[in-house]
Protein backbone atom coordinates (compact mmCIF):
# COMPACT_ATOMS: atom_id res chain seq x y z
CA UNK A 1 0.00 0.00 0.00
CA UNK A 2 1.29 3.58 -0.93
CA UNK A 3 0.79 7.27 0.30
CA UNK A 4 -0.12 9.23 -2.68
CA UNK A 5 -0.47 12.69 -3.40
CA UNK A 6 -2.76 14.28 -5.93
CA UNK A 7 -2.86 17.65 -6.81
CA UNK A 8 -5.75 18.91 -8.97
CA UNK A 9 -7.91 15.84 -7.53
CA UNK A 10 -11.37 17.27 -7.50
CA UNK A 11 -12.85 16.49 -10.84
CA UNK A 12 -11.68 15.39 -14.12
CA UNK A 13 -8.40 12.76 -14.50
CA UNK A 14 -7.06 13.62 -11.14
CA UNK A 15 -10.14 12.37 -9.44
CA UNK A 16 -10.63 9.22 -11.58
CA UNK A 17 -6.91 8.51 -10.96
CA UNK A 18 -7.87 8.98 -7.13
CA UNK A 19 -10.80 6.80 -7.32
CA UNK A 20 -8.82 4.11 -9.28
CA UNK A 21 -5.60 4.12 -6.72
CA UNK A 22 -7.68 4.12 -3.82
CA UNK A 23 -9.97 1.00 -5.30
CA UNK A 24 -6.68 -0.80 -5.49
CA UNK A 25 -5.92 0.04 -1.71
CA UNK A 26 -3.67 2.97 -1.72
CA UNK A 27 -3.97 5.01 1.05
CA UNK A 28 -4.61 8.78 -1.19
CA UNK A 29 -4.59 12.46 -0.17
CA UNK A 30 -6.95 14.21 -2.79
CA UNK A 31 -5.15 18.20 -3.00
CA UNK A 32 -8.07 20.34 -3.97
CA UNK A 33 -8.67 24.20 -4.05
CA UNK A 34 -12.20 23.84 -1.94
CA UNK A 35 -12.20 20.75 0.83
CA UNK A 36 -15.28 19.80 0.78
CA UNK A 37 -16.96 20.89 -2.04
CA UNK A 38 -16.26 18.22 -4.36
CA UNK A 39 -15.62 14.74 -4.78
CA UNK A 40 -15.16 12.57 -2.15
CA UNK A 41 -12.01 10.97 0.08
CA UNK A 42 -9.25 12.39 1.97
CA UNK A 43 -8.89 15.70 0.95
CA UNK A 44 -6.34 18.55 1.05
CA UNK A 45 -6.14 22.61 0.62
CA UNK A 46 -3.67 22.73 -1.90
CA UNK A 47 -3.67 25.50 -4.91
CA UNK A 48 -0.86 25.28 -6.47
CA UNK A 49 -0.08 28.86 -8.08
CA UNK A 50 -0.12 29.83 -4.59
CA UNK A 51 3.32 28.80 -3.26
CA UNK A 52 1.75 30.00 0.53
CA UNK A 53 -1.16 27.39 -0.27
CA UNK A 54 1.86 24.82 -1.35
CA UNK A 55 3.95 25.80 1.79
CA UNK A 56 0.73 25.12 3.91
CA UNK A 57 -0.18 21.72 2.63
CA UNK A 58 3.39 20.32 3.20
CA UNK A 59 3.07 21.91 6.52
CA UNK A 60 -0.06 20.30 7.29
CA UNK A 61 1.43 17.12 6.50
CA UNK A 62 4.96 16.99 8.34
CA UNK A 63 6.35 14.25 9.36
CA UNK A 64 4.36 12.03 7.23
CA UNK A 65 5.45 9.59 4.64
CA UNK A 66 4.41 9.95 1.16
CA UNK A 67 5.65 7.39 -1.65
CA UNK A 68 4.07 9.08 -4.69
CA UNK A 69 3.21 12.65 -5.74
CA UNK A 70 1.56 13.60 -8.55
CA UNK A 71 1.37 16.46 -10.08
CA UNK A 72 -2.18 16.56 -12.16
CA UNK A 73 -3.32 20.17 -11.38
CA UNK A 74 -3.36 22.36 -14.46
CA UNK A 75 -5.26 24.67 -16.99
CA UNK A 76 -5.16 25.36 -20.25
CA UNK A 77 -5.67 29.10 -20.63
CA UNK A 78 -8.04 29.57 -23.65
CA UNK A 79 -8.60 27.82 -26.89
CA UNK A 80 -6.96 29.50 -29.94
CA UNK A 81 -3.89 30.52 -28.27
CA UNK A 82 -2.25 31.57 -31.42
CA UNK A 83 0.02 34.13 -33.20
CA UNK A 84 -1.72 37.59 -32.92
CA UNK A 85 -4.12 36.31 -30.24
CA UNK A 86 -1.96 36.04 -27.08
CA UNK A 87 -3.19 37.50 -23.88
CA UNK A 88 0.03 37.52 -21.26
CA UNK A 89 -1.96 37.57 -18.22
CA UNK A 90 -3.50 34.51 -18.99
CA UNK A 91 -0.30 33.39 -20.64
CA UNK A 92 1.25 34.19 -17.28
CA UNK A 93 -1.33 32.22 -15.13
CA UNK A 94 -0.64 29.23 -17.21
CA UNK A 95 3.35 29.46 -16.65
CA UNK A 96 2.31 29.94 -12.68
CA UNK A 97 -0.38 27.09 -12.22
CA UNK A 98 1.74 24.27 -15.06
CA UNK A 99 4.80 24.97 -14.31
CA UNK A 100 5.87 26.72 -11.22
CA UNK A 101 3.31 25.25 -9.29
CA UNK A 102 4.39 21.71 -10.56
CA UNK A 103 8.18 22.41 -9.02
CA UNK A 104 6.96 24.36 -5.97
CA UNK A 105 5.35 20.88 -5.14
CA UNK A 106 7.58 18.99 -5.81
CA UNK A 107 10.33 21.43 -3.93
CA UNK A 108 8.06 21.30 -0.59
CA UNK A 109 6.99 17.41 -0.67
CA UNK A 110 10.38 16.47 -1.28
CA UNK A 111 11.09 15.93 3.12
CA UNK A 112 7.56 13.44 2.38
CA UNK A 113 9.20 11.65 -0.45
CA UNK A 114 12.31 11.12 1.31
CA UNK A 115 10.85 9.43 4.09
CA UNK A 116 8.87 7.14 1.82
CA UNK A 117 10.18 4.20 0.61
CA UNK A 118 9.40 4.80 -3.34
CA UNK A 119 10.50 8.09 -4.25
CA UNK A 120 7.82 8.85 -6.77
CA UNK A 121 7.49 12.32 -8.47
CA UNK A 122 4.76 11.76 -11.36
CA UNK A 123 3.84 14.74 -13.61
CA UNK A 124 0.95 15.21 -15.80
CA UNK A 125 1.85 16.80 -18.86
CA UNK A 126 0.76 17.11 -22.59
CA UNK A 127 1.81 15.69 -25.64
CA UNK A 128 1.19 19.26 -26.89
CA UNK A 129 4.52 19.87 -24.97
CA UNK A 130 5.94 17.89 -27.79
CA UNK A 131 7.93 19.53 -30.04
CA UNK A 132 8.63 16.22 -32.45
CA UNK A 133 5.03 15.80 -31.97
CA UNK A 134 4.08 19.30 -32.91
CA UNK A 135 3.04 19.20 -36.89
CA UNK A 136 -0.05 21.84 -36.65
CA UNK A 137 1.16 25.07 -34.38
CA UNK A 138 -0.65 27.28 -32.72
CA UNK A 139 -1.94 26.80 -29.25
CA UNK A 140 1.50 29.18 -27.87
CA UNK A 141 0.24 29.17 -24.31
CA UNK A 142 -0.45 25.56 -23.34
CA UNK A 143 2.09 24.11 -25.64
CA UNK A 144 4.65 26.12 -24.08
CA UNK A 145 3.94 25.41 -20.44
CA UNK A 146 4.00 21.88 -21.14
CA UNK A 147 6.84 21.90 -22.95
CA UNK A 148 8.78 23.99 -19.52
CA UNK A 149 7.29 21.68 -17.29
CA UNK A 150 8.99 18.61 -18.96
CA UNK A 151 12.07 20.45 -18.43
CA UNK A 152 12.11 20.89 -15.64
CA UNK A 153 10.98 17.55 -14.65
CA UNK A 154 13.76 16.13 -16.69
CA UNK A 155 16.32 17.91 -14.87
CA UNK A 156 14.92 16.96 -11.18
CA UNK A 157 14.80 13.54 -12.39
CA UNK A 158 18.67 13.64 -12.90
CA UNK A 159 18.83 16.23 -9.43
CA UNK A 160 17.30 13.32 -7.40
CA UNK A 161 18.61 10.36 -9.23
CA UNK A 162 21.55 10.36 -6.65
CA UNK A 163 19.09 10.03 -3.86
CA UNK A 164 16.95 6.96 -5.81
CA UNK A 165 14.00 9.42 -6.93
CA UNK A 166 12.19 8.18 -10.48
CA UNK A 167 10.42 11.44 -12.12
CA UNK A 168 8.62 10.88 -15.02
CA UNK A 169 6.36 12.78 -17.00
CA UNK A 170 3.01 11.30 -18.71
CA UNK A 171 0.51 12.24 -21.28
CA UNK A 172 -2.94 10.94 -20.30
CA UNK A 173 -4.53 10.53 -23.16
CA UNK A 174 -6.69 13.01 -25.07
CA UNK A 175 -9.67 12.58 -22.07
CA UNK A 176 -13.31 13.44 -22.03
CA UNK A 177 -13.12 16.20 -18.93
CA UNK A 178 -13.84 20.23 -18.98
CA UNK A 179 -10.12 20.43 -20.47
CA UNK A 180 -10.65 17.83 -23.27
CA UNK A 181 -14.38 18.11 -24.01
CA UNK A 182 -16.74 15.70 -24.66
CA UNK A 183 -15.33 14.70 -27.97
CA UNK A 184 -12.31 13.50 -26.51
CA UNK A 185 -11.18 10.00 -27.36
CA UNK A 186 -11.14 8.04 -24.30
CA UNK A 187 -13.06 8.83 -20.79
CA UNK A 188 -11.55 8.97 -17.42
CA UNK A 189 -11.43 6.25 -16.06
CA UNK A 190 -9.99 4.51 -19.06
CA UNK A 191 -6.86 7.50 -19.05
CA UNK A 192 -6.62 6.90 -15.03
CA UNK A 193 -6.68 2.86 -15.40
CA UNK A 194 -3.75 3.32 -17.39
CA UNK A 195 -1.93 6.01 -15.52
CA UNK A 196 -2.51 4.19 -12.60
CA UNK A 197 -0.66 1.22 -13.97
CA UNK A 198 2.63 3.09 -15.63
CA UNK A 199 3.20 5.43 -12.01
CA UNK A 200 2.83 2.03 -9.94
CA UNK A 201 4.82 -0.29 -12.49
CA UNK A 202 7.71 2.84 -13.27
CA UNK A 203 11.41 1.21 -12.50
CA UNK A 204 14.42 3.60 -11.98
CA UNK A 205 14.59 2.99 -16.07
CA UNK A 206 12.10 5.18 -16.53
CA UNK A 207 12.98 8.07 -14.48
CA UNK A 208 13.85 11.29 -17.15
CA UNK A 209 11.18 9.63 -19.47
CA UNK A 210 8.09 10.98 -21.27
CA UNK A 211 5.38 8.41 -21.41
CA UNK A 212 1.97 8.05 -23.26
CA UNK A 213 -0.87 6.92 -20.40
CA UNK A 214 -0.41 3.40 -21.97
CA UNK A 215 3.38 3.20 -21.25
CA UNK A 216 4.54 3.71 -24.66
CA UNK A 217 7.83 6.20 -24.77
CA UNK A 218 6.34 9.26 -26.64
CA UNK A 219 9.39 11.70 -28.46
CA UNK A 220 10.28 15.25 -26.79
P1 LIG B 1 -9.87 19.64 -15.87
O1 LIG B 1 -9.94 21.03 -16.40
O2 LIG B 1 -11.01 18.73 -16.07
O3 LIG B 1 -9.48 19.65 -14.31
C1 LIG B 1 -8.38 20.41 -13.91
C2 LIG B 1 -8.09 20.10 -12.47
O4 LIG B 1 -6.96 20.88 -12.07
C3 LIG B 1 -9.25 20.46 -11.55
O5 LIG B 1 -9.31 19.54 -10.50
C4 LIG B 1 -8.83 21.84 -11.06
O6 LIG B 1 -9.35 22.16 -9.79
C5 LIG B 1 -7.34 21.64 -10.95
N1 LIG B 1 -6.62 22.90 -10.88
C6 LIG B 1 -6.56 23.89 -11.80
N2 LIG B 1 -5.83 24.90 -11.32
C7 LIG B 1 -5.42 24.55 -10.09
C8 LIG B 1 -4.65 25.18 -9.09
N3 LIG B 1 -4.13 26.41 -9.25
N4 LIG B 1 -4.42 24.50 -7.94
C9 LIG B 1 -4.93 23.27 -7.74
N5 LIG B 1 -5.69 22.63 -8.63
C10 LIG B 1 -5.93 23.28 -9.80
O7 LIG B 1 -8.54 19.03 -16.55
P2 LIG B 1 -8.10 17.52 -16.81
O8 LIG B 1 -8.55 16.65 -15.72
O9 LIG B 1 -8.46 17.20 -18.21
O10 LIG B 1 -6.52 17.71 -16.78
C11 LIG B 1 -5.69 17.19 -15.76
C12 LIG B 1 -4.25 17.29 -16.25
O11 LIG B 1 -4.11 16.55 -17.47
C13 LIG B 1 -3.81 18.72 -16.56
O12 LIG B 1 -2.48 18.91 -16.15
C14 LIG B 1 -3.93 18.78 -18.08
O13 LIG B 1 -3.07 19.74 -18.64
C15 LIG B 1 -3.53 17.36 -18.46
N6 LIG B 1 -3.98 16.94 -19.78
C16 LIG B 1 -5.32 16.77 -20.06
C17 LIG B 1 -5.70 16.32 -21.31
C18 LIG B 1 -7.13 16.08 -21.66
O14 LIG B 1 -7.40 15.68 -22.82
N7 LIG B 1 -8.09 16.27 -20.77
C19 LIG B 1 -4.73 16.04 -22.37
C20 LIG B 1 -3.36 16.24 -21.96
C21 LIG B 1 -3.02 16.66 -20.71
P3 LIG B 1 -10.68 23.08 -9.60
O15 LIG B 1 -11.84 22.12 -9.64
O16 LIG B 1 -10.48 23.72 -8.28
O17 LIG B 1 -10.71 24.06 -10.74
Amino acid sequence: MSSILITGAGRGIGAALAAVLEERGHDVIRGVRKPGSTGAGKQIALDVSDRASIERAAAALEGQKLDIVINNAGIFGYRGAGLGHIDDAVWHDVMTTNVMGAYRVAEAFLPHLRAGSERKLVTITSRMGSMGANTTGGEYIYRSSKAAVNAVMRSLAMDLAPEGFIVTLLHPGWVQTDMGGPGAAIDTATSATGLADVILGASHAQSGGFFNYDGTPLVW
